[in-house]
């Protein structure tokens, strides 16, 4: 998309802009990862050169109320005492093995201890490989090869998973960009998210030859949108009828709308539990560890206790556990709580502030997970209808709020993240740039 000019973009970022110069020479793009580089909204992304509880502070010495937390992670607050001392404490002891170490049995521990259907898991170092790993062992349990996935979902960047809709419900998928072959996505089948009859469709076409259902526990890759009540039920009696695993992704949702992820929030019991769960993000504490579990007679499939291959140089990273651990061992009952408050409190205010301001817009929660759609729609439950959203309205508010001093995630199609140690003055500021901003949006509406 290409931002038009006449929306005003932001105030100067000098160190910023330079960085992103350099970056662009050595990096493509000047970016590690597509949505860091501001397309969607324009102007420049900010160079973060350190971040402490709710705040980031940028190259050119500005401080920003993070609304980003690194998309998730970062539930306790940057560079929180309890987790820098774990990373110190474990940095002394050397940095990685290859040999196994005590930490990852705490980390597993703590993880099967949280979430009741995970009964075995395996660490790795990203969501994609949970994700990727997950259909492998999914694949290779059932000896079946199709993956079934809903439009709008985000699983990382799995070739299997950068699949859109064929040209009918229950027709194999068509890669998502260049780089995928035909043949990767050839196994994968999309369909529309909360939708009974065309996964009962997909079911009746291709279910004996259906290794599993892949669902994000509640969509937050598209804006939030949750299971509609019912759904994850139905998926759960869909996939157990024709034989397929039900392999829920809480890498975004997992350690951060309760103790249990959505599974502990949505609190359907142990008759609805998927049989593996992806997890990523919180249980990293910002550092790059992840995992994927559940079942443990699935779970016995994989190498070397059974024939399905996975493996992983730095799987299960001593600092990356010590962060893991002190994080989730941080994660207390208050903390959910705070966050909540917290994320109530600022989704309640922009609503306010964008009604005040004519702004048609909907506000979609999943427990402490919340997006703010730019949208006339009164419901907004799947991928099509997420879709319709006025960016130029977005990209107006994003960027007044960022001159405002608060860091929105860039995409008009992500969560809002909330961490606990968003005080009153953090959330104080953040209500205090919403009015301004919600007028932006007014004038920016239609401008994209
Ligand atoms: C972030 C995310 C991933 C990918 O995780 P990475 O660590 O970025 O590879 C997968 N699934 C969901 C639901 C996510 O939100």
């Amino acid at each position: 998309m290409t931002p038009s000019t006449s929306v005003p973009t932001t105030s100067a970022a000098p160190a910023s802009a330079a960085l992103f110069e350099r970056a662009a020479q050595v990096i493509p793009g000047g970016v590690n990862s597509p949505v860091r580089a501001f397309r969607a909204v324009g102007g420049t992304p900010r160079f973060i050169a350190s971040a402490q509880g709710p705040y980031l502070r940028d190259v050119d010495g500005r401080e920003y109320v993070d609304l980003l937390c690194s998309w998730g992670p970062m539930i306790l607050g940057h560079a929180h005492p309890d987790v820098l001392e774990a990373v110190r404490t474990a940095a002394l002891d050397g940095f990685s093995f290859g040999t196994p170490t005590e930490r990852e049995v705490l980390l597993a521990e703590e993880i099967v201890a949280r979430v009741e259907p995970v009964e075995q898991v395996r660490l790795v170092s990203s969501g994609t490989e949970a994700t990727m790993s997950a259909i492998r062992l999914a694949r290779g349990f059932t000896g079946r090869p199709v993956v079934v996935k809903f439009a709008g979902h985000y699983h990382g960047h799995v070739d299997a998973l950068l699949a859109s809709a064929g040209s009918g419900l229950a027709t194999f998928a068509l890669p998502d960009t260049p780089g995928v072959t035909g043949t990767a996505a050839a196994d994968t089948i999309v369909i529309p998210y909360n939708d009974p009859e065309a996964l009962a469709e997909v079911f009746r076409a291709h279910g004996e030859r259906i290794a599993c259902v892949i669902t994000e526990a509640a969509a937050g890759n598209m804006g939030v949108v949750r299971p509609q009540p019912g759904f994850t039920a139905e998926l759960r009696r869909t996939t157990r009828e024709h034989g397929a695993l039900l392999v829920s992704d809480e890498v975004m949702t997992g350690f951060r709308v309760s103790a249990a992820g959505w599974y502990g929030y949505e609190g359907l019991g142990p008759e609805h539990a998927p049989d593996l769960l992806t997890f990523g993000k919180v249980m990293g504490g910002g550092f790059p560890a992840a995992a994927f579990g559940g079942r443990a007679d699935v779970m016995a499939h994989l190498a070397p206790a059974g024939p399905v291959y996975q493996a992983g140089t730095l799987s299960g990273n001593p600092i990356a556990t010590a962060a893991g651990l002190a994080t989730l061992r941080g994660t207390t009952p208050e903390v959910y709580a705070a966050v909540e408050r917290n994320a109530a409190t600022v989704r309640d205010a922009a609503s306010a502030a964008l009604s005040e301001a004519g702004v048609p817009h909907l506000v979609n929660t999943a427990g402490s997970m919340f997006s703010v759609f730019f949208t006339g729609l009164d419901a907004v439950t799947n991928y099509d209808e997420a879709r319709r959203q006025d960016l130029g309205a977005f990209r107006a508010f994003f960027h007044a709020m960022l001159d405002a001093g608060v860091h929105l995630p860039p995409s008009a199609f992500e969560a809002w993240f909330l961490s606990a140690s968003h005080d009153e003055t953090a959330i104080g500021r953040i209500l205090e740039a919403l009015p301004g901003a919600a007028r932006a949006a007014a004038e920016g509406s239609g401008s994209l």
